[in-house]
């Protein structure tokens, strides 16, 4: 077992990323322009990371189209293809450790939760569409004798990806690996607050034998940098996940530049609903729990709502809180650490205002609410509970982003579906019960991208991910999530 010393000292030995990625090198900004990547484990500085602005992004979008039209990538046999990919992972393997640090040291999540689910799922995803990228099949019409007719996949050409920071290269990799596998030429810009795997990942691009200017990393800030490439008349499409302020921007620049398509995976406020027949209280209980905990709640389909039949509320509360008060923030360099720090001052702040609002609303505070190891200099908070929230209330409208669990008691299904579907998210949803067609009308019921019975966030790169309403649209996951980096073009054959 690893320890807290291990990885202090691995952080002091290893390279740590601070260069874009642009045509097959590894670049400072044009401007010479570096930026403050802070730490959220105690508010230092990891290190100084190249601040891209229009000009760099220019350059990568050059780089881009250039390598797509020259066809190295696009045109490439797929078997070898495929080994490129294949290598690309295995070298995101051999560095798994590295680059798990990396994830731990830029946004504060535990080091055991970036070793066992956010490098290894990067690596699953990336190997998941290396295997997809030739059993991508196109269509052929219906035969005449003096015509053929077929349908084929045509990659769009050059992708702009924009992620945001929970899972920055899980994030980025449902969107790289598809895009890749379809022959585009990427551009990607990682959240200011969280470059390191991204720049780490362009590294390794390159090393695994990736042609030049087929994926480019450039790091920066968004009003900057990520408007830059969506404004850019020469991206073909940009592939977001984000919030839901962003993503409505990204439509207008779409209009206002060369009408490139936009994807767009957005915020959730996402209901957990158990009925009084649950099947299984204490596994609920530990579901609803760190449904909302995991990740300090950065996530962007939280479990922030907790629905519960009246029968059973007081009963089911106390097994949630039983399961949430052994849930300590801790430094998230030492393995033994289950919840970390925010990402920021600035998102622990928004926490913390939701709480003060929580309260002012009247909503019945019945754990946490504070902030905890101020000493240490890093954003932690406690995961907090509120019971006896009522549908209008801001907590069970708005997205908060941190580790909050807004608690509303309901008593009819009409009720609960009524409520849960009550706001402008519709992204994941779950229930617990143990009658198969309450199960079955809940789940056709509820106006969400992803719906869970008696589990939470059970399911995996094979299905798609993505929103209803306000949480977007498009696909990450799956094969579905090939197409959207394609088109059709129909080809017809005159036989003469
Ligand atoms: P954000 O929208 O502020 O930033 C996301 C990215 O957009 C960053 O890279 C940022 O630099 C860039 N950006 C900001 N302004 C821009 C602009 N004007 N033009 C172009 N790019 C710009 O979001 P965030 O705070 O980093 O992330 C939190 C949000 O992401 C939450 O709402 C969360 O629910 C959502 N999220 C959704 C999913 C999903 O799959 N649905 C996954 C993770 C996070």
């Amino acid at each position: 077992m690893t320890s807290l010393a291990h990885f202090e000292t691995l952080a002091g030995s290893i390279a740590i990323p601070g260069h874009a990625v642009i045509d097959g090198k590894v670049v400072p900004a044009l401007s010479g322009k570096t930026f403050a990547n802070n730490s959220p484990r105690n508010g230092g500085v990891i290190n100084q990371v190249a601040e891209a602005d229009a000009a760099d992004i220019d350059l990568a979008v050059t780089a881009a189209r250039r390598a797509f039209e020259e066809g190295t990538w696009r045109r490439m046999h797929y078997r070898q293809k495929k080994k490129i990919l294949f290598k690309f992972a295995d070298l995101m393997e051999r560095d798994a450790e590295q680059l798990a640090l990396l994830e731990s040291l830029d946004v504060g999540k535990p080091i055991k939760d970036s070793l066992s689910v956010d490098i290894p799922g990067a690596i699953k995803t990336l190997r998941y569409y290396a295997e997809a990228l030739d059993k991508v099949y196109g269509e052929v019409g219906p035969e005449t004798t003096d015509r053929i007719s077929f349908a084929v996949h045509e990659p769009l050409g050059v992708i702009g990806v924009i992620v945001p920071w929970n899972f920055p290269l899980l994030m980025a990799m449902w969107k790289v690996g598809p895009a890749l596998a379809m022959g585009n030429s990427i551009v990607l810009k990682p959240a200011e607050q969280s470059p390191l795997t991204a720049l780490k990942m362009g590294e390794l691009a390159l090393e695994a034998g990736l042609p030049a200017g087929v994926l480019n990393i450039v790091p920066g800030f968004g009003a900057t940098a990520g408007k830059a490439l969506a404004l850019h008349m020469d991206v073909d499409m940009i592939a977001f996940t984000g919030s839901g302020p962003v993503g409505k921007l990204l439509m207008q620049y779409s209009g206002q530049s060369n009408l490139k398509r936009v994807s767009l995976e957005l915020g959730g406020k996402s209901p957990q609903i158990v009925f009084a027949d649950c099947p299984d209280l204490n596994a609920a209980a530990v579901s609803a729990a760190w449904g909302v905990f995991f990740n300090q709640g950065e996530v962007c389909t939280a479990a922030s709502r907790l629905l519960v039949q009246e029968d059973i509320a007081d009963e089911f509360v106390d097994k949630l809180l039983k399961v949430a008060k052994k849930i300590i923030p801790g430094d998230p360099l030492n393995p033994a650490t289950t919840f970390g720090s925010m990402v920021s001052e600035q998102q622990m702040k928004t926490a913390l205002r939701y709480i003060g609002t929580a309260n002012s609303e009247g909503n019945t505070l019945r754990l946490g609410g504070k902030r905890v190891r101020e000493e240490s200099g890093g954003y932690f908070v406690e995961p907090t509970v509120f019971d006896a929230v009522q549908p209008s209330h801001t907590l069970a409208r708005e997205e908060v982003f941190g580790p909050v669990l807004a608690v509303t008691r309901f008593k009819t299904a009409e009720e609960a579906i009524k409520i849960a579907n009550g706001t402008v998210y519709g992204l994941a949803a779950g229930l617990w019960t143990r009658d198969v067609t309450l199960a079955h009308r809940t789940a056709r019921e509820l106006k969400a991208g992803l719906v869970w019975v008696n589990g939470w966030d059970a399911c995996d790169i094979t299905m798609p991910f993505g929103g209803f309403k306000q949480s977007g649209f498009g696909r990450d996951r799956s094969m579905h999530a090939l197409h959207k980096y394609a088109d059709l073009k129909s080809i017809s054959i005159t036989l003469r």
